[in-house]
């Protein structure tokens, strides 16, 4: 499959934008989305629609549905991340009347082989792979947390996650009652060395969760740690302060990077193959990586990703920015860019799927 090459310089205003900075980024999105931007707005005041998302593990996808949740409005889009969805029903059920008020939504609206003890002992056992809590238990599940919400234009995160759960898709909107609106599929392509360097980049603060990255995403407090020679981030957050230092940290297994999580990233590939021949159904192909030798004639400089460089000189720590060039997958050298222009690139898309 291949997945085509967005002309974002096509649709330049001569100006340049500080994708890093929330209110830039929504000048960036206004001047590269012009009047699209109201036209979804007034579509989605009386339609919606239903996005299944689908990329490899830590693509990006939540970022992404978040950044144009903020375009939109929260009032007529929601990012429904399953992972969340599961978690939030298994402390549900800790709570004796919460756990009643669910088995009554359950013994309402489930349908499927097992009984509702089982299913949701097989959610209460899960391991890291959701795939073990049958998908018509799923799909119900799922099915209660958009009637919560109100009708609103969804992305959905996290389904499908395995073949079964692609032809359940296919038939979700009419369960939820979404019947006349369209639905379709992004796919996210992006290359594992992408993905190697968000993971073993990645740094958390302990206290507050927050997560951080040592080339593309820094904290307002960089240290360099002469004894072991790392640079380090301390936590900008005013409630962490409280700590005195709190350092960010690698959680466990990011510094090994993707080979232990090949097995997941293999499946995640092959599901959305399978997606890519799905016929009858609309489908957006947003590319992570441009080939350096024709990067400019699609992207402007600002929108292409770069990596930080860090330089320190005693207690000081300077931090500079260089283009990041990583290879694809075919070995090919190649940029990447900012999350705001897969933003536009999948806006743009979806503009064409509603408005054709
Ligand atoms: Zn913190």
């Amino acid at each position: 499959m291949d997945y085509p090459f967005f002309n974002s310089k096509a649709l330049s205003d001569g100006n340049v934008y500080d994708l890093t900075d929330p209110v830039d980024r929504l000048k960036y999105f206004h001047a590269k989305l012009g009047n699209k931007i109201e036209q979804i707005k007034t579509y989605l005041d009386t339609n919606s629609f239903i996005a299944y998302m689908m990329a490899k593990k830590l693509a990006g996808k939540g970022t992404y549905a978040k950044m144009t949740e903020d375009i939109f409005g929260a009032n007529r889009m929601a990012h429904i991340s399953v992972g969340d969805v599961i978690r939030r029903v298994h402390m549900l059920i800790e709570d004796p009347t919460a756990a009643a008020e669910l088995r009554s939504y359950l013994e309402k609206n489930y349908r499927g082989f097992l009984s509702i003890d089982e299913s949701l002992d097989a959610l209460k056992n899960r391991t890291q792979d959701k795939i073990s809590i049958p998908t018509e238990f799923l799909l119900c599940l799922l099915k209660r947390e958009i009637s919560m919400m109100g009708k609103k234009a969804l992305f959905i995160d996290g389904l499908p996650r395995n073949m079964d759960q692609i032809s359940a898709s296919l038939y979700f909107r009419d369960l939820i009652n979404y019947r006349d609106d369209p639905d379709f599929f992004i796919l996210i392509d992006t290359p594992n060395e992408i993905l190697n360097a968000r993971m073993t980049n990645r740094r958390v603060c302990p206290y507050c969760q927050t997560s951080k990255n040592l080339l593309f995403n820094p904290s307002q407090f960089i240290k360099y740690d002469k004894l072991s020679d790392e640079i380090y981030f301390v936590c900008d957050n005013t409630l962490c302060s409280g700590y005195g230092v709190a350092k960010y940290v690698s959680k466990e297994g990011d510094r090994e990077g993707i080979h232990s999580i090949e097995e997941r990233l293999n499946a995640d590939a092959e599901l959305m193959s399978v997606a890519s021949t799905l016929q009858g159904v609309p489908k957006i192909l947003l590319r992570s990586a441009y080939p350096v030798k024709i990067a400019e004639d699609y992207l402007e400089d600002y929108e292409i990703q770069p990596k930080l460089v860090y330089n320190a000189d005693g207690d000081k720590v300077t931090m500079t920015k260089e283009n990041w060039v990583f290879k694809d997958d075919s070995g090919q050298e190649c940029y990447t860019i900012y999350a705001a222009t897969y933003v536009v690139n999948m806006v743009t898309s979806l503009h064409k799927i509603l408005f054709g």
